[in-house]
């Protein structure tokens, strides 16, 4: 262990400012266990020796200053009471104990689409097959259909719901993706929702363009046609400020790598980063693309192998576990969670929110399922819904509680961090923090 983290462990809170920057605050919140997630304060998941490490960054007994919406200063409730009385008592937050972690941030999701599939899903119950279903205009389709004949406000309406599901567990960042529109048009429409869903509730959104999700009715048999649409439907949007990001959806029942990279070279071309959905069901070598393209994150990756691994922590490809999905389709392989540690790869995880085959709008339940599914510990958890969730989504500034990053926080009414992935159902909430501001009501 180094003699800098040494010090940073035995006494993590010693930063004292002057007079006149200590009374600048626009809040302090003071009494405060605070899960950092910061490596200042000794957080180190793939540290070789645990006892080197302080779990989550946590401090006790700490307070926070913000100032603009950032993080200003972090220090013990003892160095700031002196200069309390400067302060009105509505720019105080006494939380009396409770814990607070960086905002959380669902870095995977198709929140916005138009109907839903619980008949497919009671049907199947029932006893259909899913060909039964395809057949009868069900599956991605529907949800194609249903998406691309919603107007903007009733698909704004249908998705605002999963949105306020999603923050009232503490998201206070999300990504949207695109890819039930499959036309131009719709792919537009979605996006631009996503868009909107951002500015009203007041929090960041990240925008994905997954166009290349699926292949639409329209192109059955012509995919290589499909995708020279989506490559040039890309600069479209993009020039239309919708697009963040680039994904799609790379295997045997999509499209094969060769395809995908059609898409990456036009996001190359626009300097946009890329993400992929990889390996749920086949190893056709996604994960390797992304990380040939220094791609932000691949997606569901349980057929990953360890070679292609490799080439992730070389590129600095997070790994987003999607136990959702797992759950949903009764999966039984499981993502190689022992070897993205060994090569330690930042593990993120997301609901995957989407109506096939992840209709899950809690992050805490995501969280639950991460550990008992995938034999993920809390703290990992934990860390790949703040600060590795925010790499997934190029957020430097996001994810964790360190002066200088974004003041987007959560308070819990919890013991110690390993409750928010122990309990399931209780949402132990206390409320958000976005750039700074408490929100009255989420
Ligand atoms: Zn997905």
């Amino acid at each position: 262990m180094n003699k800098s983290k040494n010090s940073v462990l035995k006494n993590p809170i010693e930063q004292m400012l002057d007079e006149s920057t200590m009374t600048s605050f626009d809040h302090v919140i003071i009494n405060a266990n605070i899960a950092t997630f910061s490596t200042q304060y000794g957080f180190d998941i793939y540290v070789d020796n645990q006892a080197d490490s302080n779990p989550y960054g946590q401090l006790h007994n700490a307070a926070i200053g913000i100032k603009n919406g950032k993080i200003a200063w972090i220090g013990t409730k003892d160095q700031v009471t002196a200069h309390l009385p400067k302060y009105q008592d509505s720019q105080i937050t006494d939380v009396d104990g409770k814990w607070i972690t960086p905002g959380l941030i669902d870095c995977h999701t198709h929140i916005v689409y138009g109907g839903n599939r619980s008949n497919e899903f009671e049907a199947r119950l029932q006893g259909a097959s899913y060909q039964d279903i395809a057949a009868q205009g069900g599956g991605i389709v529907a949800t194609v259909s249903a998406t691309r004949a919603a107007s903007i406000e009733s698909l704004f309406t249908q998705s605002e719901k999963r949105l306020v599901a999603l923050m009232k567990e503490g998201v206070t960042s999300i990504e949207i993706k695109s890819g039930y529109g499959l036309d131009l048009d719709t792919e537009r429409k979605m996006l631009t929702v996503a868009r909107q869903l951002g500015e009203k509730y007041d929090i960041h959104v990240s925008t994905t363009y997954l166009a290349a999700h699926a292949l639409p009715p329209e192109y059955k048999n012509r995919a290589d046609d499909y995708i020279e649409q989506v490559c040039e439907w890309l600069p479209i949007l993009y020039a239309e400020g919708l697009v963040n990001a680039v994904d799609g959806f790379c295997e045997n029942i999509a499209f094969r790598t060769e395809q995908i990279r059609r898409v990456f070279e036009v996001a190359r071309l626009l300097d946009l980063p890329v993400k992929l959905h990889s390996e749920q069901l086949s190893d056709i070598g996604g994960s390797a693309l992304v990380a040939e393209y220094k791609g932000l994150s691949s997606d569901h990756l349980e057929h990953l192998s360890e070679e292609n691994i490799k080439k992730m922590a070389a590129s600095n490809t997070v790994a987003v576990i999607l136990p959702g999905a797992f759950y949903t389709l009764r999966d039984t392989k499981l993502p190689p969670i022992e070897a993205l540690r060994k090569h330690k790869v930042p593990m993120a995880i997301s609901t995957d929110c989407n109506p096939g085959t992840s209709p899950l709008t809690s992050l805490l339940l995501t969280m639950n399922m991460g550990c008992t599914l995938f034999y993920l510990t809390p703290e990992e958890v934990l860390a790949g819904s703040t600060i590795y969730a925010a790499q997934a989504l190029g957020l430097p500034n996001k994810g964790r509680i360190e002066v200088g990053c974004d003041a987007d926080l959560a308070l819990w009414d919890i013991a110690r961090p390993a409750d928010l992935a122990y309990q399931m159902g209780l949402n132990p909430i206390q409320g958000i923090m976005v750039q700074g501001q408490w929100r009255e009501t989420i």
